[in-house]
């Protein structure tokens, strides 16, 4: 059952507490990721006029009844400054404020990193490794990074810049102390070899939502696997280019290469 979420008073899905459908087996999310690349490496957007309270560059377009936003750790921690800064990720602050005040999307989801102190993903938990080292974690590596969003810190929190109400349902990953979580729908690999799911995937389908649009932070990390694992689930996926900011800069070419890859559309809105 969703539980609620102490500081905004929104239904909060703690990580995998709605596994309404099963993960997709890695086998199931090549096969899903294979048949994606017969999509069109880019979408024509419609957009309507821009209004003047609009900021400069952003549009909106290809939005229906069926499609859903996900907002990707908004956090201060992933701000200039923070823990684990994002470069320019104040900068998204903005439109995003713009694009929920539009109240175009029927269906609005926010994750929220939220992580126990000591997190397996933490370089402090591994001595003498330094944040940004890579180690093997469960077969497979793992970037380590400072402390962040540590839960009920106010890094953790999601943006006080942002109006939150719309926000149907949280997201937050990262809770199990043992397995790091970038993307919204699906843990990091675990002991197990597996990738447990959120639960989003079926809160979503619960929904009849057939497209969604995905922005936040960051770029090249946890909205980048947000936008790969929507494709495996099946969805038509939408990135919000300009309403992302990347760790650095110089992974944006393999982001964008890796976004064409998929079929996934980029919208500069
Ligand atoms: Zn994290």
């Amino acid at each position: 059952m969703p539980s609620m979420a102490p500081r905004c008073e929104l239904p909060a899905l703690a990580a995998a507490s709605l596994a309404t459908s099963p993960p997709a087996s890695d086998t199931e999310r090549e096969s899903v990721t294979r048949g994606a690349l017969a999509v069109p490496d880019t979408d024509i957007i419609d957009s309507p006029p821009r209004t003047e309270t609009q900021p400069a560059g952003l549009a909106l377009g290809g939005i229906n009844p069926h499609s859903a936003l996900i907002i990707v750790d908004v956090q201060p921690d992933f701000m200039p400054g923070g823990a684990l800064a994002c470069t320019g990720g104040d900068e998204i602050l903005l439109g995003l404020e713009w694009l929920l005040a539009q109240h175009a999307f029927d269906h609005v989801v926010a994750t929220q990193d939220w992580h126990p102190a000591g997190h397996v993903s933490f370089a402090s938990k591994h001595p003498p490794h330094q944040p940004f080292e890579a180690l093997e974690f469960y077969g497979h590596s793992q970037t380590l990074w400072p402390d962040h969003c540590i839960q009920r810190t106010e890094g953790a929190a999601l943006h006080p810049a942002i109006d939150w109400a719309s926000c149907n349902a949280i997201i937050r990953k990262g809770t199990d102390p043992g397995i790091d979580s970038y993307s919204a729908f699906r843990n990091n690999i675990g002991p197990d070899g597996h990738r447990p799911a959120t639960g989003l995937a079926g809160w979503l389908r619960d929904r009849r939502v057939t497209d969604v649009h995905v922005c936040g932070l960051a770029r090249d990390v946890c909205v980048l696997w947000t936008a790969e694992d929507a494709v495996a689930a099946g969805f038509k996926t939408h990135f919000l280019w300009s309403l992302t900011r990347p760790v650095t800069y110089e992974t944006d070419d393999d982001t964008r290469q890796r976004l064409s890859d998929l079929g996934i559309a980029i919208v500069d809105i």
